[in-house]
């Protein structure tokens, strides 16, 4: 769950992403190219990808209207079961369970589960003890409870037992355990990967991007070329060329080690015109187009001047 300053943050990019769609067909109908221009500022590029796909599943599956039972709900992209039973418990009162972060740090600490809660059998473990507690009656008022109570009361660090309703009952409060719950992840080394990142600049000062393919990382958002495609691009080269600063991005199972490589070239207007994978990027303004992360602080720098 987001804090309450991050809420503030981001809520301004959801008002401009719900006036732009503001129905499911909308959304359905919208080019992806500009639903991930919308959703720069809100993170997680990939929740765009879905929201813009399950919105075309609503469309053409359920006739523009969302789904109403968890096992419909869990076939949405990006919609899994904790997600579903939370839609469906707060918005139409079925009786489901959930388990999010805030409510898997209440529950292992209430009950002193051991472990890390990622790890399957102490994930399944708590998923039938959320069950348990899931009430039939007023399951909505529940499910907004102890997601708050995770939010506000039990939070990660310097939890406020005292003001906690649960506290009578807690295992951990009661055995002054609190801090050993929940388990921590087992420690591992990320694996370090490296790539070589072209950019193409012309005499313009614009850089050329490519759209990558819409699986894998950075899906359907533009990048830089990974290799040197000079000739299957087109471009006539000059003989400028300059290594910049390298950078590393940190992915959840890797850290990518870029180097990026500034190439001057000459713009074949034509060719790159006719498609619409690829693009000639001004630096001085921005693109309706979704960027890669590390893609877009590189445009940043290379726009700042010398
Ligand atoms: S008593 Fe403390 S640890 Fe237990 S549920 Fe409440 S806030 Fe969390």
């Amino acid at each position: 769950m987001l804090q309450q300053t991050q809420v503030a943050t981001v809520i301004p990019y959801y008002q401009r992403f719900m006036e732009r769609f503001p129905t499911v067909v909308e959304l359905a109908d919208a080019d992806i190219d500009q639903v991930l221009h919308l959703w720069t500022g809100l993170g997680y590029y990939a929740r765009a990808r879905n929201l813009h796909n399950a919105a075309q599943i609503v469309v053409s599956d359920f006739n523009g209207t969302f789904p109403n039972s968890v096992e419909e709900l869990e076939q949405l992209p990006g919609i899994g079961r904790s997600t579903a039973g939370a839609i469906a418990a707060l918005s139409m009162n079925i009786h489901a369970a959930i388990l999010d972060g805030n409510v898997k740090r209440v529950l292992t600490r209430f009950h002193a589960v051991e472990g890390w809660p990622e790890q399957s059998k102490i994930k399944s473990e708590l998923w039938n003890i959320a069950q348990a507690h899931t009430p039939k009656k007023d399951v909505a008022a529940y499910t907004q409870a102890i997601m708050d109570l995770g939010a506000t009361i039990c939070t990660r660090s310097n939890p406020l037992c005292i003001k906690c309703p649960l506290k009578d009952h807690c295992k951990a409060f009661n055995t002054n355990t609190v801090s050993n719950y929940p388990g921590k992840k087992p420690k591992k080394t990320l694996p370090v990967k490296s790539v070589a990142m072209y950019i193409f600049q012309n005499e313009e000062g614009e850089v050329y991007l490519e759209k990558r393919p819409p699986t894998g990382i950075w899906g359907s958002l533009y990048s830089f070329p990974e290799n040197n495609g000079d000739a299957k691009n087109g471009f006539a080269l000059t003989r400028k060329r300059k290594s910049l600063e390298p950078l590393r991005h940190t992915f959840s199972h890797y850290h990518l080690d870029i180097q990026p490589e500034l190439v001057t070239v000459k713009k074949n207007t034509k060719q790159v015109a006719e498609s619409d994978r690829w693009l000639w990027y001004p630096l001085d303004h921005s693109v309706e187009v979704g960027l890669a992360a590390p893609v877009k602080k590189l445009l940043t720098a290379l726009n700042k001047p010398i």
